[in-house]
């Protein structure tokens, strides 16, 4: 009899088991549910301030905008659109003195000021200034947003712009040789985010696949640095506005780990032209390039997207007299290029009709990516020492020219 009610325990026992499972997994099921009309909820958010902030744009100077926000004034920062230019200024090397010195001394000022050689100084504010003290981290933070935009479906274009030994490379790579996870740069946080984010994604239905592609602009000539020796040059094919590279190789990538052996890959395939400065890849652009593409049956949306990471040629000006032959050309080349540059960021800053994208290989290049629903941010890298000032102003003033792009002007 004890067996008896031992075994009729136990079966109530698992009865009550499998009732709770049922119930278990029909809470799990209504709580993804409530997760992916969250996910489709935050994206349209996303779209909101997407459009709230390029309209806003034309608005940049105007009182109007600002009575429409009930919690007060928005910072420049949310009027701005989809443009925003970063400075950062690499920390001291051994014996270099600072003349660049940020604002209030914060990590995450606004304004910097470049003390002049022969007194006074020169004032400049952009979105946002790292001091040498910003860390990789602090850095990536303020890029981790447009990441998840390219997530989201927009294309997104981050430039490394400055002089050579500004930090650009530090920037976009991290220190050349040191492995350290925390100095890691944009690209390889770039990455992570990008994989980890489509795992997340992966329990609400979507499914992401990558491709990457790895081009280097040289002397007004794109190369691939992915492809094999011979079919390297590149053409680009515009029609209609659409601007595509055929033969450019595409190559899946699945997780970090792939996508770092592709990118040591391309490094080994980098030009190795000689030049006065014996650093070519100094004078060249490198583009990175993450294509993006996920689907949701679940839900029935696609995206699509280009993230592109361009660790751009230095931007140091070159006195004529003493310059010929090939590095002549190289600055000529990459003149043409960063200013071209700089006039494409202003037509879209400034929503002028015609934009000037076929001035240059780079900007042709990127046409797709710069335009639209895209974000682009810039990097005004700046080295601290005041053996620099005259490059140092220079680059500034450049980036201080995008920065001030707006309707009308
Ligand atoms: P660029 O690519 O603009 O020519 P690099 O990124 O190669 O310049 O930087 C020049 C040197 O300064 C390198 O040795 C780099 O490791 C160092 N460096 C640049 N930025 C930083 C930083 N934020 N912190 C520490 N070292 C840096
Ligand atoms: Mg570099």
């Amino acid at each position: 009899a004890t067996h008896l009610k031992e075994k009729a325990e136990a079966e109530a026992r698992e009865a009550a088991a499998k009732a709770e499972c049922a119930a278990l997994s029909e809470q799990l099921e209504a709580l993804k549910q409530r997760a992916v009309a969250q996910e489709e909820l935050r994206r349209q958010m996303a779209e909101t301030i997407h459009e709230v902030c390029a309209r806003a744009q034309f608005w940049r100077n105007s009182g109007a905008i600002l009575a429409q926000f009930s919690d007060g004034p928005p910072s420049p920062l949310q009027l701005k659109g989809n443009i925003r230019v970063f400075c950062r200024v690499r920390p001291p090397a051994t014996e270099e003195d600072e003349a660049v010195s940020c604002i209030e001394g914060a990590a995450e000022d606004t304004a910097l000021e470049v003390a002049g050689p022969k007194g006074g100084s020169t004032r400049f504010q952009f979105d946002h200034v790292f001091s040498g003290a910003a860390s990789q981290g602090d850095v990536y933070d303020e890029v981790t947003h447009l990441v998840q935009s390219a997530m989201d479906g927009h294309n997104v274009c981050v430039f490394a712009y400055g002089q050579t030994g500004s930090g650009k490379t530090y920037t976009m790579d991290g220190p050349r040789g040191n492995e350290a996870p925390e100095l890691r740069g944009v690209v390889p946080r770039a990455a992570a985010q990008v994989f980890a984010s489509a795992k997340e994604l992966g329990t609400l239905g979507w499914t992401f696949s990558f491709k990457a592609s790895c081009v280097e602009v040289y002397n007004e000539e794109l190369r691939d640095l992915l492809g094999g020796k011979g079919e390297t040059k590149l053409k680009i094919q515009d029609s209609g506005g659409t601007v595509s590279i055929p033969g450019l190789k595409q190559v899946d990538v699945t997780d970090s780990a792939s996508l770092q052996k592709m990118l040591d890959f391309a490094a080994k395939n980098r030009a190795t032209t000689a030049t006065q400065s014996n650093d070519t890849s100094s004078r060249s652009h490198l583009v990175f390039r993450l294509y993006l593409s996920g689907e949701n049956p679940k839900t029935g949306k696609t995206t699509e997207s280009e993230l592109n990471l361009i660790d751009l040629a230095g931007c140091e000006r070159v006195k004529q007299s003493g310059v010929k032959g090939i590095a002549f050309e190289e600055a000529k080349a990459i003149n043409k290029s960063l200013s071209a540059l700089g006039d494409v960021i202003c037509a879209l800053a400034s929503r002028a009709k015609h934009k000037p994208f076929r001035n240059s290989k780079l900007t042709h290049l990127l046409a797709n990516s710069l335009s639209g629903s895209s974000k682009t941010l810039m990097f005004v890298n700046v080295a601290p020492g005041s053996k620099h000032y005259s490059e140092t102003v220079s680059a500034l003033r450049f980036a201080a020219k995008v920065n001030d792009c707006v309707p009308g002007k």
